[in-house]
């Protein structure tokens, strides 16, 4: 069996000092020993307590954190040795969404910039063919196409987040990590985009590594669940 994605023994250690006059240090094992697969097209479910170490797993897994020790393996490539090329063509198959799109959406571009930024990052198609995507993504996530020539503000929270999801599908990943993506959403509106995000894997085949600190939350998307705690699943 091949996973689309394998992590082995991942460690991060964070050391916190106690204020600018204090000597005093912390060694907080942020991972410990993690490891987990996932297999293309499902979901793995990660759920543990705030402060668990969840979102330094995310992001270890994007390389927005380096880790101290372990190995990643995407497609069968070793993750943490690409160069840089390789690394930037790797990044648009696996995408993040955050629990906040208001922080990681930028405010003062239109969500039509917002949603045209990837397609100018990896130079594909042209200014005609990247109005027509950025349409198309709106029309996915469910937001009307005026909604291309708006600020991330005039949005209300669920309507960002189908922002983000549109930006994270854009040039069609393979796994999207998603933490905490409806942590901040009332309930009823919870429902709405995990519906949504069900619909997008069964369309685009996508894998989803989804943190959440409730249990309820994951029950009815995931395929396996991972319990976090103090850095160790
Ligand atoms: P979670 O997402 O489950 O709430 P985090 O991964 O954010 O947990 O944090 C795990 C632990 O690592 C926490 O104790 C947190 O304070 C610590 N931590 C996370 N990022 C940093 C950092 N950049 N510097 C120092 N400590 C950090
Ligand atoms: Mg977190």
């Amino acid at each position: 069996m091949s996973y689309l994605l394998t992590a082995k023994n991942l460690s991060k250690q964070f050391t916190q000092t106690h204020g600018f006059f204090s000597r005093k240090k912390t060694v907080i094992h942020a991972l410990d020993n993690v490891s987990l697969n996932i297999t293309k097209g499902t979901t793995l479910a990660v759920v543990g307590e705030s402060g668990s170490g969840k979102s330094t797993l995310a992001r270890s897994l994007i390389r927005l954190v380096s880790i101290d020790k372990g190995k990643i393996t995407f497609n069968d490539k070793d993750f943490l040795s690409l160069d840089s090329t390789a690394l930037k063509n790797t990044r648009k198959n696996i995408q993040m969404i955050f629990q906040d799109p208001m922080e990681s959406l930028n405010a003062r571009h239109t969500v039509g910039e917002i949603l045209e930024e990837p397609f100018l990052i990896h130079g594909i198609g042209n200014a005609q063919t990247r109005r027509q995507s950025v349409s198309k993504l709106l029309d996915t996530v469910g937001l009307p196409a005026r909604s291309a020539s708006r600020y991330p503000f005039e949005f209300s929270g669920g309507q960002r987040q189908r922002i983000g999801i549109a930006r994270a599908i854009a040039l069609k990943p393979e796994l999207i990590i998603c933490d905490e993506p409806v942590s901040a959403l009332d309930v009823s509106i919870q429902s709405q985009i995990l519906n949504l995000l069900m619909d997008l894997q069964k369309e685009f085949n996508l894998a989803y590594l989804f943190i959440a600190h409730d249990l309820a939350v994951v029950k009815h998307i995931s395929d396996r669940v991972a319990i976090m705690y103090l850095g160790k699943i």
